[in-house]
């Protein structure tokens, strides 16, 4: 159950969906500058292929790409099908959040959390590298988290434990898997990225969601890799980036480590 009035939740659920599919475009830019070291803001939305600035109506989330059925205006330069996609991802992710999470203060860093997930793990799917920006980026969302729960009442022992132990044990888990990797696969299947990425999560998580994270990614990752090589006939040793693995872990763990506990610790001690 969400924790919205029940009057409002129609009008909020719209508007939801409606900032969720313009912060996705706006994603969108942050995907593809900031690995350049460009700004986010200047110069406005242009084509990369003839440079023409794109027009209101032709910049409106999903449907404008629709409508131009995947293509420039001018040059008719393909547009990539991850426009839409990650405006819908991010759109889904929000509603996902706000239908899930238990107070506003949950639901509103959910929601960034969600979205600078989809950034990291496109920009990986893309070079293969996270870039500094978004991991930094996280570690500020985990202090501001962090600075909200002081002020709502939470003990500040209480969260610079989950705050360090979370940043701390995450980082060294990943670090004894990137060893086991290199051990077996006799490559490195994990980078200093992947690292950066789960020391701020873990700060952001707390040390009991972020192992939980990672265990869930490793899951998520044998899965796709077993059924990549199944459907692609290629061999278990494919290089994959890890960063899109950890961040479906973290992002499933933020919303429903208490749940899966709950559920767990009722299955295993049923009377
Ligand atoms: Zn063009």
């Amino acid at each position: 159950m969400s924790f919205c009035p029940s009057e409002i939740f129609g009008f909020v659920i719209v508007i939801i969906a409606l900032l969720g599919l313009c912060v996705g475009s706006f994603l969108n830019v942050c995907i593809y500058r900031v690995p350049r070291h460009e700004s986010v803001v200047f110069p406005a939305s242009h084509c990369p292929g003839c440079g023409t600035k794109i027009k209101w109506y032709d910049n409106i989330p999903i449907l404008s790409f629709i409508l131009l059925r995947g293509k420039c205006r001018h040059c008719n330069e393909k547009i990539s099908l991850r426009y839409p996609l990650v405006e819908g991802l991010n759109l889904f992710f929000w509603l996902l959040v706000f239908l899930t999470a238990g107070s506003f203060v949950q639901c509103f860093f959910g929601c960034l959390f969600s979205s600078l997930l989809i950034c990291i793990s496109a920009a990986d799917l893309d070079s293969m590298e996270i870039p500094d920006a978004f991991n930094l980026a996280v570690l500020v969302l985990a202090v501001m988290k962090f600075g909200v729960y002081l002020l709502d009442g939470v003990s500040l022992k209480a969260l610079l434990i989950d705050f360090f132990a979370g940043a701390l044990s995450g980082s060294l888990l990943l670090f004894c898997l990137y060893l086991l990797v290199l051990k077996v696969l006799k490559k490195e299947g994990l980078g200093g990225g992947d690292v950066k990425l789960t020391f701020a999560c873990g700060a952001f998580l707390g040390w009991k969601q972020v192992l939980f994270g990672i265990g869930l990614s490793a899951y998520v990752g044998l899965i796709v890799v077993i059924i990549h090589a199944l459907v692609k006939r290629k061999s278990l040793k494919d290089s994959f980036p890890y960063g899109p693995f950890l961040s479906t872990g973290f992002f499933i763990s933020y919303l429903f480590f208490d749940k899966i506990f709950d559920w767990y610790v009722n299955l295993m001690f049923r009377v």
